[in-house]
């Protein structure tokens, strides 16, 4: 029997804010399923709720808690877009390719008001107030121009516009703007409460969800296949690894692990603004990014501000990398200097080679869907829909999500020191202004 790993949970905003968590069992003794679904994320319980719309029998089975990934200590910035522009997109593998893709974000972002309403996740708090890319410099400001000008005539995207530093003042509260793009898909959302009240949904559905059972070998036998966690084993037809950047946890999913690049985000949340300074900041609740190459963004959540960016390299969290974002918040907004952080916490965003997710199958029997780059909380949780499409044996066109191979990271043991090193020129192009 192989012992059960510590998993603590994240001393996060949202774990302090957490609704009311479902009681979710360990697995235990032997189980027949049609689907095992491995990993309790947005990805794992969207594939369970689309298994069971199609009448199949799945079970979730997560090695902690349900959320204790990703799900449970994102941002929260609800997002339909890509690592790659849409226009590259289109000029490297043509429009249709690209408005595919564009419709899928779309339907992402419009999928989690959905799923916040049909299962009346009130705590998840989703505000669809949009996003704002916020201009660093000139050279920044075009490039937005030109992406704005492109959505617009290319796929029709009026949800775009551009703003004037002006308004950029207005909006954020900081005079660091140049100008910036308005995109009014997406909002913002309380990211665990969401997945908990998923789960929640499932299971009030009839859907199996089993918590603290790490799967610890995936193998075929003669009648399909069988999951094995420490204290019970599950025999299905087909198994989904749903596990992200969290593939390494047990040798289980090793297949999937080699082709993801877990690059650790980290984020800061102030105490409530109410009564200190820098009350007025961000007034209207969007997300917002900055354009620099290491990308740092903010929000607020409720009456406090949250800022995130670049974590630690290596295993654990770094008190330089939070003193960096410390930093870098206050040179933004500089009334933010006298006012107390309260949360500091970090998770891993799973990179992939061509910084795209990917849905496909390992074998006849093992589907995944893994590699969101950082933009998964619409993504992951649509996501379910194809997965059950690729189980029941149909081919779903994601755009290059589908029709692109998940590539192995070459020299993937020495992809830690590649991942500094590629960081480290970044983060010097960013300090020249390039
Ligand atoms: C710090 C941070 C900030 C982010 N901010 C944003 C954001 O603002 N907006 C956005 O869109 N995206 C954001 N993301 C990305 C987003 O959170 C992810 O893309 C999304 O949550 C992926 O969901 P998932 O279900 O695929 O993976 P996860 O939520 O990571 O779930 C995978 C689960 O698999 C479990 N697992 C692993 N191995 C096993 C095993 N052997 N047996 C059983 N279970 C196993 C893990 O315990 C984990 O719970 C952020 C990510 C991080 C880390």
């Amino acid at each position: 029997m192989t012992a059960r790993p510590p998993f603590p949970d994240i001393a996060s905003l949202w774990q302090e804010t957490a609704s009311a968590r479902p009681a979710f069992g360990t697995l235990s003794g032997g189980h027949r399923f049609d689907v095992a679904i491995v990993g309790g994320g947005y990805t794992g319980l969207s594939a369970a709720r689309y298994l069971a719309r199609r009448g199949l029998s799945p079970v979730v089975i997560e090695a902690s808690r349900i959320g204790w990934g990703a799900s449970g200590r994102n941002g929260g910035v609800v997002s339909g877009k890509f690592r790659l522009s849409f226009a590259d997109i289109a000029a490297r593998h043509g429009i249709e390719t690209a408005r595919r893709m564009h419709d899928l974000g779309i339907e992402a972002i419009d999928h989690v008001g959905e799923l916040v309403a049909e299962y009346g996740i009130a705590a998840a708090e989703y505000r669809p107030t949009g996003s704002l890319r916020c201009a660093h410099n000139a050279v920044s400001l075009e490039a937005l121009g030109k992406e704005v000008a492109w959505l617009r005539g290319a796929l029709g995207d009026r949800a775009c516009s551009m703003l004037s530093p002006g308004e950029m003042e207005a909006e954020t509260g900081s005079r660091d703007f140049v100008g910036g793009m308005l995109n009014t898909h997406g909002g913002v959302i309380h990211p665990l409460n969401f997945v908990l009240g998923l789960a929640a949904g499932l299971q009030a559905a009839g859907i199996a969800i089993h918590e603290r059972s790490p799967v610890t070998a995936i193998r075929r036998d003669r009648d399909g296949m069988v999951v094995e966690t420490p204290d019970g084993t599950v025999s299905a037809r087909q198994v989904v690894i749903a596990t992200n950047s969290y593939s390494d946890l047990t040798p289980a999913t090793a297949a999937v692990r080699k082709s993801i690049i877990p690059f650790r985000s980290a984020m800061i949340a102030t105490e409530p603004l109410t009564g200190t300074a820098g009350q007025g900041l961000l007034s209207r609740g969007r997300s917002y990014t900055e354009t620099r190459r290491m990308m740092r963004w903010f929000r607020k959540a409720g009456d406090r501000v949250m800022y995130g960016g670049r974590g630690a390299f290596g295993k654990t969290d770094s008190e330089s990398a939070f003193a960096a974002l410390h930093k870098a918040m206050v040179r933004q907004f500089p009334e933010l200097a006298s006012v107390a952080v309260t949360h500091r916490w970090s998770g891993l965003v799973a990179m992939t080679m061509d910084s795209l997710p990917h849905l496909g199958r390992l074998d006849d029997r093992v589907v995944y869907a893994v590699g969101y780059n950082g933009t998964g909380v619409a993504m992951a949780s649509n996501m379910g829909r194809y997965v059950a499409a690729l189980v029941a044996g149909e081919t779903p066109d994601l755009g290059l999500l589908t029709s692109t191979p998940l590539r192995a990271v070459p020299f993937y043991p020495v992809r830690e020191p590649a991942v500094r090193l590629v960081a480290g020129w970044y983060q010097f192009l960013d300090a020249i202004g390039r």
